[in-house]
């Protein structure tokens, strides 16, 4: 029964890879031999782009041209030229996303940021459900602008909105709950927090790369979000910040280093913020983190967000029907609904940790959150209908067999 019921879904998903707009978008990734990749919500896989790409910036910008790539290269306007093409794919036009630091110091400035554009109201509003780095942040940079946090969940944010009235100063959302894979409406929060005057800042880290987000034609005011994740920049690549053209002659942003200077070579004595999103930057990027980006970014060549958005449904709803074909009866954290989740499908286990370290024994990548967590990231540009129906028999067999029992699954490392 289930063996047939699975030869069933494996030739069905054939048939959708070989059908699929992006079926010749995985040749640009290096994925290793035996692997299914279901974690690219943390760490995006390598694109074949980089490595040369990062060799050349290693031996020939840095070791043979050395200084003069700042001007030569135009090191000194990659942030800014990277930032227009991760515009692209969260609806940005240019000029209004710089690449630099990370999501959470992106968060404090764009959180404090905001406040100064909203003198005088004193409520931010966040999702108590929120990555922690993004409750810690927003916490402290309304420490420092002197305001206070309401932490309201999604579900409850338009009322908690319309509550606020005239005192909203900044309303700080995800689009995708890291956690659950929840999608929430960024059209519908943004017009509720500006009917009553407020500014709303979204993390894209579990959206941008995956799905269109539309911060222009959404009216978003504020945004960040992250290079590792679905933008596959590699471990540790520099985050985005996104601010409206509207917002940028008055987006004052509390970390005023030399690089957000209008003109940093005078080396002057007082900070003076450049135009634009150029003010958004603080310090010296990581040009290898940045240019890796850069390259990685390549792989997204001819794709609309639209297309992706489409791979990723696809591929996500064939792992949910092929778990319910094969008789997996965990919980849903996440929505079953298209229009409702994001890139990941999330489901609950009270040995959640150890049925994770099951999966990766058996070359199915994923990882497990707290506290029931099994989170599976389907990066679309590189994660196949087959691997899909592949990764739903391994949690079948694994919960089957009960082989997450085995005592060397319950051994956590630093990183989970
Ligand atoms: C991954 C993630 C971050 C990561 O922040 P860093 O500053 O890069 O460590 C922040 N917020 C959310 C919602 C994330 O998913």
């Amino acid at each position: 029964m289930t063996a047939a019921a699975l030869d069933h879904l494996l030739a069905d998903a054939a048939e959708l890879d070989s059908a699929s707009s992006l079926a010749h978008v995985r040749e640009r990734f290096r994925l290793p031999e035996g692997v299914i990749y279901l974690d690219g919500n943390s760490l995006g896989a390598l694109p074949k782009a980089v490595p040369a790409a990062v060799a050349d910036v290693v031996t020939r910008q840095w070791g043979e041209q050395l200084i003069r790539s700042w001007n030569d290269e135009d090191w000194w306007g990659a942030q800014t030229r990277v930032g227009d093409q991760v515009g692209r794919l969260v609806g940005a036009a240019p000029g209004q996303v710089v690449v630099t630091d990370s999501t959470s110091i992106n968060l404090f400035k764009a959180i404090v940021g905001a406040t100064r554009l909203r003198p005088g109201r004193r409520i931010v509003l966040t999702d108590p459900d929120s990555f922690p780095t993004d409750l810690y942040i927003t916490d402290a940079a309304a420490r420092l602008a002197g305001v206070e946090v309401r932490r309201v969940h999604p579900d409850e944010a338009l009322a908690a909105i319309a509550e606020a009235g005239d005192e909203l100063a900044v309303a700080s959302y995800s689009q995708i709950d890291y956690r659950t894979g929840e999608k929430w409406d960024l059209v519908a929060l943004t017009e509720a927090v500006h009917a009553v005057g407020g500014l709303i800042c979204w993390d894209l880290c579990h959206s941008a790369g995956a799905m269109e987000v539309d911060l222009d034609a959404g009216q978003a005011d504020l945004a960040v979000g992250c290079g590792y994740k679905y933008l596959n920049g590699g471990p540790g690549a520099p985050a985005f910040l996104y601010v409206a053209e509207r917002h940028l002659a008055d987006f004052d942003q509390p970390l005023t280093g030399w690089h957000g200077h209008a003109r940093p070579f005078e080396m002057g004595p007082s900070y003076d913020p450049a135009p634009g999103i150029t003010r958004g930057r603080v310090g010296t990027p990581p040009l290898i983190s940045l240019l890796a980006l850069e390259a990685a970014l390549t792989a997204f060549e001819g794709l609309s967000p639209a297309d992706v958005r489409a791979q990723s449904l696809s591929v996500t709803g064939t792992f949910i029907a092929a778990l319910d074909t094969l008789g997996v009866d965990l919980p849903l954290a996440t929505p079953r609904e298209d229009d409702r989740r994001g890139s990941q499908v999330s489901l609950r286990h009270p040995e959640a940790f150890a049925v994770v370290s099951a999966l990766i024994a058996r070359g199915v990548i994923g990882d497990f959150r707290e506290p029931d967590i099994i989170r599976l990231g389907f990066g679309p540009l590189y994660v196949t209908h087959a691997d899909a129906v592949n990764a739903a028999e391994h949690v079948r067999a694994v919960l089957d067999s009960r082989e997450f029992e085995r005592p060397e699954f319950a051994e956590r490392g630093a990183v989970t």
